[in-house]
């Protein structure tokens, strides 16, 4: 029994005996959150799920920003859980902001009126600047210079299923730049204008729409009108050199010039999703079912049973909202002539 002590402690070998076990090369790549102080227990779970399901095993970096500086029990706790190196970043004030060109007495009606309407987040600001921030420049703070691809993170989100190849390979190795694992309809009364403002930049800007492009996911009607549909961005696994790109840029400060993120409440997902479609070939863009995941109210539970258990997942496939009447995923499949997994009749109600 003394080769065996009855417990390890940090300093023994095998106490990290996952860390860096999966074989092959990594990619310069990074998981990253935004989150404020208050959120660490909430973000604690959920990097918990991802170091158990996938990073334990690759040991990525993670990011963390606020436009706040992070306080000691928010870094010691992360830095706890991530296998890989934490960084911690405090946004800028002009990241962070109305732009000078904001007419405030008009934003401030416009958040009145939507909390009379009970929009949600209508009458919020910094749920404004966060949207705006997470569309135009998260992928720029000094901090994501450094990597070529990202995964983002939020609190309180749930991975079902253990991953077992690196999402990060899959996406450089076939030339995809965007991903999703859930997609649905958009709040028309938060984006009112916001489709108005696309097709002005598209005529702007002739030579930064893709060829091969997801404008069928995106309108029912030849881009005249937008369906609102959109993938959904509080998971996203992306091209940062892509949204650092001039495309990308011009769309966003065409957008930012417009004022929908404080005159209306433009989300991220939506200009995420509008650009990913619209400026990426479908090639570009990739559906992960083999990544289970939750964040409320909705679930990405892998259609099809041998996944389900060869990936140990701990879904309810009932929940699986992939083909459910909001969702828009069976148009991305429909669009991209992809065979829908085996058994998604079942889960369509
Ligand atoms: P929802 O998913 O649209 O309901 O919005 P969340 O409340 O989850 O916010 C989206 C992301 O932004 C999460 O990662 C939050 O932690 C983060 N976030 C939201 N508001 C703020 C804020 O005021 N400051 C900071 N630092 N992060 C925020
Ligand atoms: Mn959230």
């Amino acid at each position: 029994a003394k080769d065996f002590p009855l417990a390890l402690t940090p300093n023994d070998p095998g106490w990290n005996d996952l860390v860096g076990i999966a074989p092959g090369p990594r990619v310069n790549a990074t998981f990253v959150t935004l989150a404020r102080n208050s959120d660490v227990w909430d973000i604690a779970r959920s990097i918990r799920q991802v170091e158990d399901r996938f990073n334990r095993r690759y040991n990525y970096d993670w990011v963390f920003l606020n436009d706040k500086p992070f306080d000691s029990t928010f870094k010691k706790v992360t830095t706890s859980l991530v296998s890989g190196k934490t960084y911690y970043g405090e946004i800028a004030p002009e990241h962070w902001s109305f732009p000078e060109w904001i007419d405030q007495d008009k934003a401030k009606k416009v958040r009145e009126d939507m909390a009379e309407r009970k929009i949600i987040y209508g009458d919020s600001v910094s749920y404004r600047h966060m949207c705006r921030f997470e569309s135009g420049f998260f992928f720029r703070q000094p901090l994501m210079l450094n990597y070529e691809y990202y995964w983002r993170v939020e609190p309180s989100i749930e991975l079902y299923c253990d991953i077992h190849y690196d999402p990060f390979r899959l996406m450089v190795e076939n030339g995809k730049k965007y991903s999703f694992v859930l997609s649905l309809y958009e709040y028309p009364a938060t984006i009112a204008t916001l489709w108005e403002s696309t097709k002005k930049f598209m005529k702007n800007h002739p030579e930064h729409i893709a060829e091969d492009n997801s404008m069928k996911f995106l309108s029912d009607d030849g881009g005249e009108t937008y369906n609102n549909c959109h993938f959904w961005s509080n998971f996203e696994i992306g091209s940062l050199e892509w949204l650092r790109s001039k495309q990308y840029i011009d769309f966003f400060e065409s957008l930012d010039k417009d004022g929908g993120f404080f005159y209306e409440r433009w989300g991220d997902a939506p200009v995420h999703s509008i650009a990913a479609g619209l400026m990426l070939n479908k090639s570009e863009i990739q559906f992960f079912n083999d990544i289970a995941y939750w964040h409320v109210p909705f679930t990405h539970c892998p259609t099809g049973e041998k996944t389900r258990i060869d990936l140990r997942c701990h879904c309810d496939p009932k929940e699986n909202f992939d083909w459910r009447g909001y969702s828009c995923t069976s148009r991305f499949f429909d669009m991209n002539g992809m065979d829908k997994p085996e058994g998604w009749e079942n889960q369509k109600d």
